[in-house]
């Protein structure tokens, strides 16, 4: 049904996948239901690890970033969305972990976030949103890109436009994982690792039907460099299939790992807390906004 004609939404990241494994579901909801939904992402994730050995080689080749610019198109096309990346792809450098030469370089985006908080308000005074989807200010798990799209999005959103952060709410992945068993070889993370969730605590959960979800899960398929689903299927980088077991279907829609190994819940909802500019007692991201 389009009841969300005439509204508008962009959703800001920092690598591709971001926009999937955060907002993917939410996106592709909004998008079938008429609404005009942009991700813009910041950088091509240069510096990420990649699962498995076929493609290992691109990251000290510096190699990385092209690949993973045509797993954002196919995320985005499986999302139903338009996607962008600020200032053409591979204008910004990811920023790497802190300490590591890539955080120094002076094509990293950390080391240019006025150039691109301009940018990104050209873009959204262009594409005119309702809301605006990014990060609170950890960045969700304090990876320097991350921390930085926070800022560069809050500096470049004019005072209509809201701001709401995406987070993987800590207490609904523990209650997720409490109902997926790993598949053989990998492991479930630990408790140091969920306090890598800096934020907890959710303003508007919004739930995913199983529409959502399949849209979702198509967009993490879009990104085999960096996500691997343990729903028996293989991809470039995965030839062995994993499937993790789920004892309670109600709770979890499925599992996955990114390249350390680590089982996480596919949750059957997303979770945002309010940013600039939303309305203290929201709970829904389009609340109280006409077309
Ligand atoms: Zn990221």
């Amino acid at each position: 049904m389009p009841d969300l004609n005439g509204y508008r939404v962009v959703a800001v990241h920092a690598h591709p996948d971001d926009e999937a494994l955060f907002t993917g579901g939410t996106l592709a909801d909004m998008a079938r239901r008429g609404a005009e939904v942009t991700v813009i992402t910041l950088t091509l994730g240069d510096e990420g690890e990649v699962i498995g050995g076929t493609y290992g080689n691109l990251v000290p080749a510096g190699l990385l970033g092209g690949l993973r610019a045509r797993e954002l198109e196919d995320s985005a096309r499986a999302l139903g969305v338009a996607v962008e990346m600020l200032g053409g792809a591979g204008f910004f450098r990811d920023s790497g972990m802190v300490g590591s030469p890539a955080h120094d370089d002076p094509r990293a985006l950390v080391n240019r976030q006025d150039e691109a908080a301009r940018l990104l308000r050209t873009r959204l005074a262009c594409l005119r949103p309702h809301i605006v989807l990014t990060y609170g200010p950890d960045g969700g798990y304090g990876h320097p890109d991350h921390v930085a799209a926070h800022r560069i999005t809050h500096a470049a959103a004019a005072p209509e436009q809201r701001v709401w952060w995406a987070i993987f709410d800590r207490e609904s992945h523990r209650a997720g994982l409490e109902a997926v068993m790993a598949p053989r070889g990998w492991q479930k993370p630990d408790e140091a690792y969920f306090a890598n969730f800096t934020t907890a605590g959710a303003a508007v959960t919004y739930p995913l039907d199983d529409a959502s979800l399949a849209a979702k899960k198509a967009a993490m398929a879009a990104h085999p460099t960096q996500i691997w689903l343990a729903d028996a299927t293989v991809s470039v980088t995965n030839p062995r299939a994993a499937v993790a077991g789920v004892t309670d279907p109600g709770v979890v829609a499925g599992a996955y790992a990114l390249s350390n190994l680590l089982v996480m819940p596919l949750l059957r909802a997303e979770h945002y807390q309010a940013g600039a500019n939303c309305p203290p007692q929201a709970t829904g991201l389009l609340d109280g906004l006409r077309p």
